[in-house]
């Protein structure tokens, strides 16, 4: 089987800018970087439907 899930380390919100990495099963706050965005934000991550499973 080549089919794999492929699923991403790391994603950013369009709209406040906040950055997320993949650590241990859950998503965190990439603050390192100082990219916490604005905790009010309905999110917008980059990743929505860029990385689909299956393609036709
Ligand atoms: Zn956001």
């Amino acid at each position: 089987m080549t089919r794999e899930l492929r699923t991403p380390d790391r994603r950013e919100c369009h709209r406040c800018g906040r950055l997320e990495v993949w650590e241990d099963g859950s998503w965190r706050v990439h603050e390192d970087e100082g990219r916490a965005g604005n905790r009010f934000c309905i999110h917008e991550w980059d990743i929505n439907g860029s990385f689909p499973p299956f393609e036709d």
